[in-house]
C-alpha cells in the first residue's frame, strides 16, 4: 500500500462532520498523512445533497483536482453518483468500510472497519439513529440515507460513557428526526435515553438535533426542562409559517400545532424555572410561496423569538417530489426574503 497525503472535505450537517472526523482518524491510523488540499493525492469528500449549490461545490472540487484520487461519500443522489463515475470518482457508502479498503488497495479489510468504528470515540457527535421516514417533498435524505433505523440504547450509552471518560464535556446526539428515536428491542424513547444519560456521573452536557415538530412529545420537553445535564435548547424546524406551504412540503403539522408545542415548552420553562432556547430551520422561496405565505413565516419569527435560525433558499433536488414544481421564485426575491428573516434574528 502506498502511503498517501490526504485531505477530507466535509460539506453539510453534523452527521457529515461526524463522518469526517471518523475518516480522518481512520486514514491517520493507517499511516496516511493529513495535508492541505493542494498537496493531497487522496481527497475524500463527505457530500451533501440538500442543496444544488452543495452538489456544485463537489463538482468544482473534482474539476480543480484532476489527476488525484477522489472518493465521495455522504448524501449523494443516484444520478450524481453516475456523473462522478464518468469523472473517475468513486462513491463510497460509509456503512461499507470494506469497499473503502478496496478503493485504497488495503488488504486488511477488518482493520479498516475497526478503525472507522474507533474514530467514533474521538468525535463529540453520537449518531443515535440514521435515515428518515418522512419524505418532505423538498428533501432527498430518505433517498440518500434510507429509512429510519435507531441504534440500541445500550450501545449509545456505552459510546457516551467512552466520550465522558475521554474528557468530552459537550456531546451532541444526532438523528434526522431524533425525537422519533425508539430502541429497536425495548421500544424506549428519547426521554428515557435522556434520563439514563443524565444519571451518568461526570461533568458534561448533552445536546440533540434535529427534531421533527410532529414527533416532539410532552415527555421530551419535560426531560429537557427537568434534567440538568440536557442542554436547554430545542431545535424545532418550522420550514414555513404557512399551512398551505407546509402541506405542499408534506410537513404534517399546522402552524397552530407548532405553536402549541412552543406553548408547552414555555410552560415547562415556568414549571422547572429554566430558560429553553428554541432554534429553527426555514426554507425560503419554496414553489408557490406568495408574499402572504412569507408574511406568516415573518409573524412566527416575531412571535417565537428564535435564538437562531438556519435560513435556506430553496433549490430543487432531482428525485424529490417537489422537483416537478420547478423553481419559479427568482433568486433575487429569495435573497430579499432571506434578508428580512435574517434581520429579525440579528436584531434579537
Ligand atoms: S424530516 Fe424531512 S427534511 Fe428532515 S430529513 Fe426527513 S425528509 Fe428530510
Amino acid at each position: 500500500m502506498k502511503i498517501k497525503n490526504f485531505y477530507v472535505h466535509v460539506i453539510g450537517c453534523q452527521q457529515n462532520e461526524h463522518d469526517g472526523i471518523c475518516i480522518n482518524y481512520l486514514l491517520e491510523k493507517l499511516g496516511f498523512k493529513p495535508t492541505p488540499i493542494e498537496s493531497a493525492d487522496l481527497i475524500i469528500v463527505v457530500a451533501c445533497a440538500v442543496r444544488q449549490t452543495a452538489v456544485n461545490r463537489v463538482f468544482g472540487l473534482i474539476r480543480n483536482n484532476s489527476g488525484k484520487q477522489i472518493i465521495v461519500t455522504g448524501c449523494v443522489l443516484d444520478h450524481d453518483k453516475k456523473k462522478f463515475k464518468l469523472k473517475n470518482v468513486d462513491f463510497w457508502d460509509i456503512e461499507k468500510p470494506e469497499d473503502l479498503a478496496d478503493m485504497l488497495k488495503i488488504s486488511d479489510k477488518k482493520k479498516v472497519s475497526k478503525l472507522l468504528k474507533e474514530g467514533r470515540k474521538i468525535s463529540p457527535f453520537v449518531p443515535i439513529m440514521f435515515g428518515c421516514n418522512n419524505f418532505c417533498t423538498y428533501c432527498a435524505t430518505a433517498i440518500t440515507r434510507g429509512r429510519e433505523r435507531s441504534r440500541r440504547m445500550s450501545d449509545i450509552i456505552a459510546d457516551v460513557k467512552t466520550l465522558i471518560k475521554n474528557g468530552q464535556k459537550n456531546i451532541l446526539l444526532l438523528g434526522q428526526t431524533i425525537d422519533s428515536y425508539k430502541d429497536p428491542k425495548t421500544g424506549e424513547r428519547l426521554d428515557v435515553l435522556f434520563r439514563k444519560l443524565n444519571n451518568l456521573p461526570g461533568d458534561f452536557i448533552i445536546s440533540f438535533t434535529s427534531n421533527h415538530p410532529k414527533d416532539m412529545t410532552d415527555k421530551i420537553i419535560e426531560a429537557v426542562a427537568r434534567l440538568p445535564k440536557i442542554k436547554k435548547e430545542i431545535h424545532l424546524p418550522i420550514q414555513s409559517g404557512s399551512d398551505k406551504i407546509l402541506r405542499a412540503m408534506n410537513r404534517p403539522y399546522t402552524k397552530s400545532q407548532y405553536l402549541l408545542t412552543v406553548k408547552k415548552i414555555r410552560e415547562a420553562e415556568k414549571k422547572f424555572n429554566v430558560k429553553i432556547d428554541i432554534t429553527t430551520d426555514v426554507i425560503i422561496g419554496f414553489p408557490g410561496e406568495t408574499e402572504e405565505d412569507f408574511q406568516q413565516t415573518i409573524n412566527i419569527f416575531k412571535t417565537i423569538g428564535y435564538k437562531t435560525a438556519y435560513l435556506n433558499k430553496y433549490s430543487p433536488r432531482p428525485q424529490t417530489a417537489a422537483f416537478k414544481l420547478g423553481d419559479p421564485i427568482p433568486w433575487k426575491e429569495k435573497q430579499r426574503r432571506w434578508r428580512v428573516l435574517n434581520n429579525i434574528i440579528c436584531k434579537k
